[in-house]
């Protein structure tokens, strides 16, 4: 018996110890992150979406899934310049804030510290690049409204990639400063609407797809547009072997709430769900990134009193043009995407990303 008992215990300390050595490292910190914000992307515009879409979308297939409150330092109802400052800084800050905290101090971003250790950074989006959510990044003024003091900080920002619209903050200004040589002599392949930016292979790209934001779907802005232009973004930027941080907005979302227009918000909504359908697709093949989708607030106080799926239609009711105060939900896929469940404030996904982007030293 006693012999028995040895060789069990022999058994499994040698099985033990071969799983140690061959089964395949699971990091538990992501070597890139991406990070997909929905502007205006409730729950409703989520399920109003996938109803357009014939009942189903590719963001059902994240079960990493928690809570947002998005609440500004100033409002109980946030705008989208402190909602997205809250993830680029980690601080509450007033409504209108851009990058700086709520005595209007510039913080660094998580944009900003990633470019410091050394990874490729990138911005995309279906506006103009100067506008909040993406401005929150990369530049730091106290109003969202000073789009050409955006443009200026965006073209020294040192970001590899920006793809989206906004030529005009950067040439034919009013104080004639020309931003395109900026971004040329930075090294950055600059293109507009007349080029296409599929066929760039490698370096630091700014893609221009208009003078100001890119149209809606319903007014026909090419509907793999925003899949293709983060999958581009996605593969300059892998090229760096220290990874990289890339925020991928679905802007438009959020003036679909505005307008009250149901059609304008589902075409978006299943605009920016193909995005994430190409970039788990890639996130999955990569191993090492994690990608997190979430809102900065909701926008119309959607509700969705009928609707089919077979007839993919929705019967939308909306409460007001402005944002509303609940939470949005977060969804999280890849190394470090369990710290993002459970209910908790919007700055919350800034320190995450710190902890698990950031590294300190030794
Ligand atoms: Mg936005
Ligand atoms: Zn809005």
């Amino acid at each position: 018996m006693k012999n028995m008992a040895f060789k069990i215990v022999f058994a499994f300390l040698f099985v033990s110890s071969s799983l140690i050595v061959w089964a395949k490292p699971k990091p538990d910190r992501p070597k890139n992150i991406i990070f997909l914000i929905g502007d205006g992307m409730g729950l409703t515009q989520i399920f109003a979406g996938l109803t357009m879409n014939g009942g189903w979308l590719f963001l059902e297939q994240l079960d990493k899934i928690g809570f947002s409150k998005t609440q500004s330092s100033d409002n109980y109802v946030t705008d989208s310049a402190a909602g997205a400052t809250a993830f680029s800084i980690g601080e509450k800050t007033f409504n209108g804030a851009i990058g700086v905290d709520s005595l209007g101090n510039p913080k660094e971003t998580i944009l900003e510290m990633a470019e410091k250790k050394g990874l490729s950074t990138g911005l995309v989006t279906t506006c103009d690049l100067t506008h909040a959510t993406p401005a929150s990044f990369a530049a730091h003024v106290g109003s969202r409204k000073k789009t050409d003091s955006i443009a200026i900080q965006m073209a020294h920002s040192g970001v590899d990639v920006m793809i989206g619209g906004g030529l005009d903050r950067f040439k034919n200004r009013k104080d004639g400063l020309d931003l395109v040589q900026v971004l040329e002599k930075s090294g950055m392949k600059v293109m507009d609407s007349t080029q296409n930016f599929r066929s760039v292979k490698s370096g630091k790209l700014a893609w221009f797809g208009g003078k100001e934001h890119l149209p809606s779907i319903l007014n026909g802005r090419d509907t793999s547009y925003l899949k293709d232009a983060s999958l581009k973004a996605i593969e300059l930027l892998s090229q760096n072997p220290k990874g990289f941080f890339l925020m991928i907005e679905g802007s438009q979302i959020d003036w679909g709430g505005h307008n009250n227009d149901a059609a304008y918000v589902g075409t978006e909504m299943i605009d920016f769900d193909k995005t994430i359908g190409a970039v788990l697709a890639w996130a999955k093949k990569d191993g090492e990134t994690l990608v997190v989708i979430t809102a900065d607030h909701e926008t119309g106080g959607m509700a969705l009193n009928g609707g089919s799926f077979g007839n993919k239609s929705i019967d939308a009711k909306f409460t007001t043009g402005g944002h509303t105060a609940v939470m949005v939900p977060v969804f999280a896929y890849g190394p470090g995407a369990k710290k993002f469940t459970g209910i908790y404030e919007n700055t919350d996904i800034f320190w995450n990303f710190k902890k698990l982007l950031i590294k300190k030293k030794g």
